[in-house]
C-alpha cells in the first residue's frame, strides 16, 4: 500500500467522524496515540504485535490530521526522496 493509498483508506473509514471533531481535538489523540507507541516501546520483553499496531495507530492518526489539513503525505515525503533536504546527501553529511 503507498502513503497515498493508506491515506485515502483512513479517509474513508475516518474522515467525517474527524472532520466533526476539528483539528485541536483530533491532535490531541494523536498525541495520546505517541504516548501508547512510547508505553509500548519501553515495555520488557517487547510484543512485536502490539508494537506494530501502535505504530500502525499513530500512522492513521498522522494521516487523518494531514487530511484536515489538506495535506497529501504522499506529496509530503517527496521532500526526503533526493536525501537529506539540507545537504541532499544520503546519508546526511549536515
Ligand atoms: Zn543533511
Amino acid at each position: 500500500m503507498t502513503i497515498e493509498a493508506f491515506q485515502k483508506q483512513i479517509e474513508a473509514i475516518y474522515y467525517k467522524r474527524d472532520a466533526e471533531r476539528g483539528v485541536p481535538l483530533t491532535f490531541t489523540w494523536f498525541v495520546e496515540e505517541v504516548g501508547e507507541l512510547a508505553k509500548e516501546i519501553r515495555k520488557q520483553p517487547q510484543d512485536m504485535e502490539r508494537l506494530r499496531e501502535e505504530f500502525a495507530d499513530v500512522f492513521a492518526w498522522l494521516v487523518t490530521l494531514a487530511s484536515l489539513l489538506g495535506i497529501s503525505l504522499e506529496d509530503a515525503a517527496q521532500i526526503y526522496a533526493q536525501g537529506c533536504p539540507k545537504c541532499e546527501a544520503t546519508p546526511c553529511v549536515c
